[in-house]
């Protein structure tokens, strides 16, 4: 067979043969026989080269992916174990450009029908191989143009259902939803896409029955036009109630193949927010200009590279310009004052550096006036930092520059009394200073570091506290806080530390300033040194106590001697003699009692006031008390008026001691009156008595002070009354002593009440 496909005549035959190789099948080899023209040209190869040499010789294949070429192999080697043609419809194999020796990739496709010898076994291969690169190629474009064409259906669709914009198509019959994107689900509120579609418009929205919205969609339907709506207004129901949201809409007809109209598509973009925004930004304007308007400011833009002007008419006045008139740079500071003019033009030097305009100058106005302008402007910068605009304000500040004047002047003037209250402070011998609601001292005097001898920084730290006698410190605390809680002023004696450690008696007088509301926000005062007074004081007590004792028996026995003589007297039946001694006995009784006064006196001053407790009858004691009054005072009725029976516990000498006060003094201040009431009753846990005369009275802002000692209300009526102005003071301290409180009520030429209270469970001590 060998020399058949070898001779001349077959391989003249076989080049004009459809067929492309006959090989032998001599595996690995599978030299080629014989080759057709078709095959040459399509494999670019010359008969003389590849005849009789093995296959895989002449088409190698990629020695990288050597893939067809197995593939041919398999193949064959199936051919020749089964006997059977078989083929491969595309197969890849790479074979060398003719011209550039490059390797080229080809698709195949080829038949391989087996000859076999006489015994049977296959012997050649009658291969038929075509290129099919070209119908390949195509198909795999036409895949890939399929491949992509679905990708960009699914990205329309999914940019369709994610458009921000809503968009729906309804169809021709009762407008039924066949297509809706999220953004018109959620105008609509209704559901999601999938739970809408299907739904007529106007049952997924009733209340769209009420708009114009159907006659837009049927004219749609008939004109087969699209059109728009802007800002147009829809109501929706939303949350229960109609609530009005305006769409930019754009009404389209869709139609078929046919160009029929199938359905109407409508896009709708919510621009709601962008209204109410413009309508926020406008009214923002408005207000913006009416605030510029209202604070009478001239607003300016300035180009910086042009020169070019831009200002409100205000600004005119403001540069002494008459209104109207357009107003380029240069004209801005023509009407400055010569000396302000520089420094404005060293102002907007700096602020083509800092970006920042700012400046304060004088202007003569039309009206012939000189007004003060404040500027303040803001220099914008281009991408090189160069400054290309300014944009700014300018105002009249003529008033507050006048005002800040007038306050200077008013400061300077203040500093002056300052400074004068500063030198009389200074000289004063008193500590005078100012505290803040902390107690921490804010002022003070040099009086103080005088004193002290201790630096006035000392004042203002706690040293102040440490100068304070340790016996007294509690008390002036308490004195503080009250006056503190109280908002009322307060005075205090006590002992102050002094240079020489010595400790001096101090007087402090301290005066809340109250806020509106009347709570303290600082405290003022005065501290004097006392010591040298009380220390008379101390000396006074002294030679009262040794005088009062000293005159206590010479006058006793005078009292005696005296009730002797008008014994004898009035025995001898000298009755003018006897008389005279009664009124002796008299005054030498009131000289007694004025000595006991002053007894009294020093023993409270001494601490030595001495009360013997114990229960007795009130009323039985108040009966001794006002018999024994009654007989000195033929005028005055001493009336009776008991609601309280029973016992006190008490001293009852001193007790009766102060009704005797209380009544002596009722006699002595109404002497035109006929009446004195003596009233008892309880109270809660006191006993209350209340002697009420209808005398003289006392004036509301003195009535307080009776209670002190040797405290003698002055007046025309008063002065005629004799006294020490002893009595209160010693019948309050017995009172407070006793644990009662005593207090008057009283009006000027009507009368007084003096009350006293006693404990009714007083402790048995
Ligand atoms: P005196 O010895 O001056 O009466 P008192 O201490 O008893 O001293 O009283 C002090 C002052 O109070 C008196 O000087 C008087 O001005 C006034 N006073 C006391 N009781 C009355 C009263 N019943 N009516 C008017 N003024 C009174």
């Amino acid at each position: 067979m060998d020399q058949l496909y070898s001779s001349p005549k077959f391989q003249s035959y076989f080049e004009n043969s459809p067929q492309s190789l006959i090989l032998k099948a001599d595996p690995p080899y599978f030299t080629i026989l014989a080759v057709s023209n078709q095959f040459l040209a399509i494999s670019g190869t010359v008969r003389e080269e590849i005849l009789h040499k093995p296959l895989f010789e002449v088409f190698p294949d990629n020695e990288h992916d050597p893939s067809g070429r197995q593939r041919a192999m398999d193949t064959w080697m199936e051919v020749i174990q089964t006997k059977k043609r078989v083929d491969i419809p595309v197969y890849q194999y790479e074979i060398r450009d003719p011209q550039t020796g490059e390797l080229e990739t080809f698709y195949w496709s080829n038949a391989n029908e087996p000859v076999l010898d006489e015994d049977g076994n296959v012997a050649y291969i009658i291969n038929t191989t075509k290129n099919v690169t070209e119908e390949v190629r195509l198909r795999q474009l036409a895949e890939k143009a399929n491949m992509s064409l679905e990708e960009h259906q699914q990205r329309i669709n999914s940019l369709l259902m994610k458009a921000p914009v809503g968009m729906a198509f309804l169809s021709r019959n009762n407008y039924v939803i066949q297509y809706a994107n999220e953004a018109a689900c959620a105008i609509w509120n209704k559901g999601r896409p999938e739970q809408v579609i299907g739904i007529s418009i106007f049952d997924l929205l009733p209340e769209l029955r009420q708009s114009d919205m159907q006659d837009m969609y049927d004219r749609v339907m008939e004109t087969c036009q699209s059109f728009t709506l802007t800002e147009y207004p829809v109501d929706l129901e939303r949350d229960g109630t109609l609530q009005t949201s305006y769409f930019d809409l754009y009404y389209s007809p869709l139609t078929d193949l046919k160009n029929e109209v199938t359905g109407i598509m409508v896009m709708a973009n919510d621009v709601s927010h962008t209204l109410e925004a413009r309508k926020t930004l406008r009214d923002a304007e408005q207000r913006l200009r009416l605030a510029v308007e209202a604070a009478n400011q001239g607003i300016f833009d300035l180009n910086l590279i042009t020169g070019e002007l831009v200002h409100n008419e205000r600004l005119n006045r403001l540069l002494g310009y008459p209104d109207g008139l357009t107003l380029v740079h240069t004209d801005v500071r023509k009407n400055m004052h010569d000396e302000d003019r520089v420094k404005v033009e060293r102002a907007f030097d700096d602020a083509l550096k800092t970006g920042r305009f700012n400046y304060e100058a004088r202007v003569n106005w039309t009206d012939g006036e000189q007004h003060w302008i404040k500027t303040l402007g803001k220099v914008f910068f281009d991408a090189q930092g160069q400054p290309v605009r300014m944009l700014g304000s300018t105002m009249d500040i003529t008033e507050q520059v006048e005002y800040e004047c007038r306050l200077d002047e008013i400061n300077s003037a203040l500093q002056q009394e300052i400074s004068k209250f500063e030198i009389i402070t200074e000289f004063i011998p008193q500590i005078i200073w100012s505290a803040n609601t902390n107690g921490s001292i804010d002022y003070v005097n040099k009086g103080w570091a005088y004193y002290t001898g201790l630096p006035m920084e000392a004042a203002y730290a706690s040293t102040w506290q440490e100068v304070v006698h340790p016996d007294d410190f509690d008390r002036v605390q308490q004195a503080w806080k009250n006056s503190m809680l109280s908002g009322e002023s307060y005075q205090i004696e006590y002992r102050l530390r002094k240079h020489d450690s010595e400790y001096n008696w101090h007087l402090e007088r301290g005066k809340p300033l109250l806020d509106e509301d009347g709570k303290p926000v600082k405290w003022f005062g005065a501290t004097m040194n006392i010591n040298d007074h009380v220390e008379l004081q101390k000396q006074k007590d002294n030679f009262l106590a040794i005088a009062s004792h000293e005159l206590k028996t010479p006058v006793t026995s005078i009292k005696a001697y005296a009730q002797v003589l008008e014994m004898m007297l009035r025995n001898a039946g000298d009755e003018q003699k006897a008389s005279m001694v009664t009124k002796m006995g008299i005054q030498v009784n009131r000289l007694t009692t004025l000595i006991a006064d002053l007894l009294d006196v020093t023993k409270i001053h001494t601490g030595k006031m001495q009360f013997n407790d114990a229960f007795f009858d009130f009323n039985e004691m108040l009966d001794e008390v006002i018999d024994d009054l009654q007989r000195t005072t033929l005028k005055h009725q001493l009336v009776k008026e008991y609601r309280f029976n029973g016992q006190i516990y008490g001293d009852r000498d001193r007790i009766s001691q102060v009704v005797i006060n209380l009544l002596t003094n009722a006699i002595k201040y109404s002497p035109d009156a006929d009446r004195i009431i003596v009233a008892t009753h309880t109270n809660d846990n006191d006993l209350e008595l209340s002697v009420q005369d209808f005398g003289i009275g006392i004036s509301a802002d003195k009535k307080d002070h009776v209670f002190e000692q040797f405290y003698r209300v002055s007046g025309s009526k008063q002065h005629t009354f004799p006294g020490l102005g002893l009595g209160l003071y010693i019948s309050s301290e017995i009172i407070r002593r006793e644990g009662g409180r005593i207090w008057v009520n009283s009006e000027e030429g009507e009368g007084s009440v003096f009350y006293f209270s006693l404990p009714l469970n007083k402790p048995v001590a």
